[in-house]
């Protein structure tokens, strides 16, 4: 490897200025700050923030400690392993920019004063995504929030903008997005592409990952004077699912789905596996068009309060969208598998009401916890139902299977979010252990990492694309665990 050149720590580390930038960047930040000396130290932290302050003057900046409590977590604690890790974390300052222009003022910021910068959008995902590890500026986006334009199958839109209102607007001309996840209402477009990965929609469209969901992505590096750079084709992957450790996402171009009226029913059965059926062969007919496929074994729905009319005790449930045009041959379905309807809503009624929407995905887990704290999760890639009736077996109430089903390489196949009665990590670990034994992929959500999560090994595009676009390592650091080990071999 070429000798690299010695600049890093030109602003706050005076008597270290022969350090590489790679030796620099592995520093934790709080020694970078102190080291320039010991005995003013604090006063040195008080400064650089006030200096911040000041010199990102004109942008809103939040200091309020219970709102940077708020603003520095998110849904973390779904997992009671990120609990005792997280829960302590927080920024030292929220700025909220209003432009292009801002964010590349606060990104020119915090690399001269060598500060970390988490970006945030509505701060709703699951392993801490957006949780400062070590502090510094919180970038929130949801002030970015104007659609640049909107027509027939694509649109342009900055990243704070929130999924459920972008639809709105989109559907005025007949399409919606192809996916969003169940917390539609509230996650912004930049956040689920950030730390997202799949939703209602999915079962058509796959994962955001899937080659074709985002067209063209433009950030804004974390270099002395900050770059816009423009992805797109296959580059748009350095962003997808990169907890913004690879850039600020300042505009997106997302392709669109027609969108249909989604009808919204809920068909009980008796016995879980002849529901785990229905889901499979409804998903894979060709000829019904849907939007989630997703079901639940008893006791879940007994979790789900606001549909207690609609769920009968020790049934197992399907929640569904179906296009209105389909629910004639929809229904003959539901008779071959000797399934009752209990819920039915016209996409007209439907919207007058909670969408089913927020009882499946991850608010499945959400509602659940609200009874029974004690319950977490696992995300579970089955592919086969074969493997999903063993593991019903074998684990019993331990493990509560909830599917989702969506399409991944051309095939529907199910995936789960099943619920965990938790006592110990140790016994979370082998119940992660004996799924993957037997063939299933878990994307483990107790772990803050993205690579100890679903990529379960480090992607050597994100990695050097984030040596070129954040070479302090200022992005929501720890988070890329590769950025550590980059100069030993992969
Ligand atoms: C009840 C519940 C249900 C959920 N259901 C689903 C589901 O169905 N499917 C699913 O995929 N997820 C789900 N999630 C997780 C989460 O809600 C979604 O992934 C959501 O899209 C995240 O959007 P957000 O705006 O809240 O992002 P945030 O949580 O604010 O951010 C997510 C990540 O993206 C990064 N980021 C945000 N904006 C930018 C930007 N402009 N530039 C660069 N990086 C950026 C952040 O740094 C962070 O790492 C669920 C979570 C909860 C609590």
């Amino acid at each position: 490897m070429d000798e690299e050149p010695k600049h890093a720590a030109c602003y706050f580390l005076p008597k270290l200025v022969a350090l590489t930038a790679k030796e620099f960047s592995l520093m934790p930040f709080n020694q970078r700050i102190i080291s320039i000396s010991q005995s003013e130290s604090m006063t040195v932290t008080t400064t650089t923030w006030n200096a911040i302050a000041k010199e990102l003057d004109g942008i809103e900046i939040i200091t309020d400690p219970n709102q940077l409590t708020k603003l520095s977590l998110d849904y973390y604690h779904f997992s009671p392993i990120l609990q005792g890790q997280l829960q302590d974390k927080r920024g030292n300052l929220v700025v909220r920019p209003a432009s292009e222009a801002e964010v590349i003022q606060i990104a020119r910021t915090c690399v001269k004063h060598q500060v970390p910068l988490t970006v945030r959008g509505a701060g709703t995902g699951n392993y801490g995504q957006c949780i400062p590890l070590e502090g510094g500026v919180i970038l929130d986006t949801t002030r970015m929030e104007r659609i640049r334009w909107l027509k027939p199958g694509m649109s342009c839109v900055e990243p704070g903008v929130k999924m459920a209102a972008f639809d709105k607007q989109a559907r005025e001309i007949g399409w919606e997005l192809r996916m969003a996840p169940s917390t539609y209402r509230t996650a912004t477009i930049g956040g689920f592409i950030g730390g997202g990965s799949v939703g209602m929609g999915s079962i058509t469209y796959g994962q955001l990952k899937d080659r074709g969901n985002l067209g063209t992505v433009r950030l804004v590096t974390m270099e002395e004077e900050p770059q816009i750079i423009q992805l797109r084709g296959d580059d748009v992957q350095k962003v997808i699912h990169g907890y913004g450790t690879t850039g600020i996402i300042t505009e997106l171009e997302i392709p669109l789905a027609p969108a249909y009226p989604w009808m919204e029913i809920i068909v009980v059965f008796d016995d879980f596996m002849t529901a785990a059926q229905f889901g499979q062969v409804l998903s894979d007919s060709d000829g019904l068009v849907k939007k989630l496929v997703s079901i639940h074994a008893a006791p879940i729905s007994s979790y789900f309060v606001g549909l207690k009319n609609h769920l009968l005790q020790g049934k197992h449930a399907a929640l569904l969208m179906i296009s209105e045009y389909d629910f004639e041959p929809f229904q003959n379905l539901v008779r071959e598998y000797n399934g009752e309807i209990t819920y039915c809503k016209t996409a007209q009624e439907a919207a007058k009401k909670t969408s089913l929407l927020e009882f499946t995905w991850n608010h499945t887990t959400l509602h659940a916890r609200s009874a029974d704290p004690s319950l977490t999760y696992l995300q579970t890639f089955y592919f086969t139902l074969e493997r999903v009736e063993q593991m019903y077996r074998h684990f019993g109430d331990e493990v509560t299977i909830h599917l989702e089903f969506l399409r991944a390489n051309g095939k529907a196949v199910p995936a789960g979010l099943q619920l965990v009665r938790y006592t110990t990590p140790e016994r979370l670990n082998e119940i992660i252990q004996y799924h993957e034994e037997q063939g299933a992929f878990i994307a483990n959500p107790h772990v803050y990492t993205i690579e100890d999560g679903g990529n379960k090994q480090i992607d050597r595009d994100k990695l050097q694309f984030k040596q070129k676009v954040d070479p302090y390592g200022l992005l929501n650091p720890g988070k890329m665990r590769g950025f550590g080990s980059y100069f030993t071999p992969l």
